[in-house]
């Protein structure tokens, strides 16, 4: 019989996932599955499937499970339109005792033809959740049938549990867009200055700033993956010379398939912070090699980061040598964090994702001070053990971890898909500022022990 396991011995199975600079030569070990025993961050893989394909604004997104996986709509996650409201309707088949012994196919199939002939979509997506993979309904099936009586596409994504965690939602989801992306119908017009923006899902308008910062610089935005997006554009996607790709985790695949299929180069962007955004805009000209955009940009970047700089300044005489703890979904978004945060005078004392790969985690390594924890994949009591340790003034996270951070008296940032302000571009960087002092400086903590007043 296996010995009972205990915080310990959890802690000690879990130890190649947990480095401190300078102390430990290995490498972190990320990108497997959770380890059995031990409570884990992460979303579920319908999850994950759900956070990319939802802001696409005008298609019909059906949850083909019990009524709870519906629970995830778009009221947690807020990404705008500029048009189309359909997405915000969360459908589901709400299966039942019933469904799961005859299975669900046709009232799936009927789910499906009340929602085409209440709405009329060009695009219906079918998310597959846990008990559709227990009970083996083939959505491919009933999707195709769907489609070809209604003229219309129905793509079943292939999102239901046992498969992984949710990065292979995030690969269940790039799956069914690439489904929807036709082959272009020639090449790109010579010296066309198209891209798509991959990874980034237009919370508080994040994908309109970019855009903007893209129009003055005299680049078009072709496509958004998938923040306001909408099913005729997609369509259109292969036709854009660039793919520039902000949250690799989830587009990363999207962005080499697209590659190897139409030939579309990509670059990794982030638009987090002075230092990245600025960087990204500079990447972003110098690959299109024309000397008249990368002037625009220069001026743009000049004009902008002047601005937020004298801000940014205020705040660092007000929060010098304070201590951040970073736990995130995604690498690219800790790797910005820490140097937003050093814009602002703050050190990273621990710093971890649910789902960063190995490049990113090599990046974070390289870029963190020594004596800073670093973590894949963490459970609670890890992140509160290695807070208290490290001094943590402050927690950086989505909507699981605010609770910890309010629990151990400690400031909260959520950088998460459910905030209602941006945090992308110039403007996002001094918003974040705001926060961060807002947080750290609340008189609240004057009661409860916490912050920095
Ligand atoms: S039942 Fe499965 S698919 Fe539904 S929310 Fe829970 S883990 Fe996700």
């Amino acid at each position: 019989m296996q010995p009972e396991k205990t915080p310990d011995t959890v802690f000690e199975e879990r130890k190649d996932f947990i480095l401190t600079k300078g102390k430990h030569k290995q490498q972190l070990k990320c990108d497997a599955d959770s380890l059995a025993g031990c409570v884990s961050q992460r979303a579920c893989v319908y999850c994950g499937a759900r956070v990319v394909l939802n802001p696409i604004t005008d298609a019909v997104h059906l949850v083909h499970g019990p009524i709870g996986c519906a629970s995830y709509t778009w009221d947690i996650r807020g990404s705008l339109s500029s048009g189309p409201e359909l997405y915000r309707f969360s459908f589901s088949t709400d299966l039942k005792e019933e469904d799961i012994i005859f299975g669900g196919e046709k009232k799936l199939a009927r789910a499906i033809d009340e929602l085409v002939g209440k709405y009329h979509p060009g695009l219906v997506l079918v998310y597959s959740t846990c008990i559709v993979g227990v009970i083996g309904d083939d959505l491919e099936a009933v999707c195709r049938a769907a489609s070809r009586r209604h003229g219309i596409e129905v793509i079943p994504v292939q999102s239901s549990g046992f498969i992984g965690n949710k990065s292979a939602g995030y690969r269940a989801a790039c799956d069914a867009l690439l489904r929807i992306i036709r082959p272009p119908k020639g090449k790109g017009l010579p010296g066309s200055r198209s891209i798509n923006y991959l990874g980034d899902f237009n919370l508080a308008g994040e994908v309109w700033i970019i855009k903007d910062y893209l129009r003055q610089m005299g680049v078009d935005m072709n496509v958004s993956f998938t923040g306001d997006s909408r099913y005729e554009t997609l369509k259109g996607a292969a036709g854009a010379s660039l793919n520039i790709v902000q949250c690799a985790g989830s587009m990363i695949y999207l962005a080499n398939k697209m590659e190897e299929l139409y030939g579309i180069p990509f670059l990794n962007v982030s638009f987090l912070g002075l230092e990245d955004t600025a960087q990204s805009l500079r990447k972003i000209a110098s690959w299109f090699g024309d000397g008249g955009v990368a002037a625009r940009a220069e001026e743009l970047i000049e004009r902008e980061s002047a601005g937020a700089g004298k801000r940014l300044e205020w705040y660092r005489e007000r929060l010098q040598g304070k201590k951040a703890a970073v736990y995130v979904g995604g690498g690219f978004k800790a790797i910005s964090l820490i140097k937003q945060f050093r814009e602002i005078g703050i050190d990273v004392v621990m710093i971890g994702t649910q789902t960063g790969r190995k490049e990113e985690y090599e990046t974070i390594s390289e870029l963190v001070d020594e004596g800073t924890v670093v973590l894949d994949d963490a459970n609670p009591s890890e992140l509160e053990k290695f807070m208290l340790e490290k001094g943590a003034h402050l927690l950086v996270g989505g909507v699981k971890e605010r609770p910890l951070a309010y629990k151990l008296g400690v400031a909260f940032i959520d950088h998460n898909h459910d905030r209602k302000h941006p945090l992308s571009g110039f403007v996002g960087a001094v918003n974040f500022a705001g926060e961060v002092y807002s947080t750290l400086c609340s008189p609240v903590w004057k009661y409860v022990g916490g912050g920095i007043l």
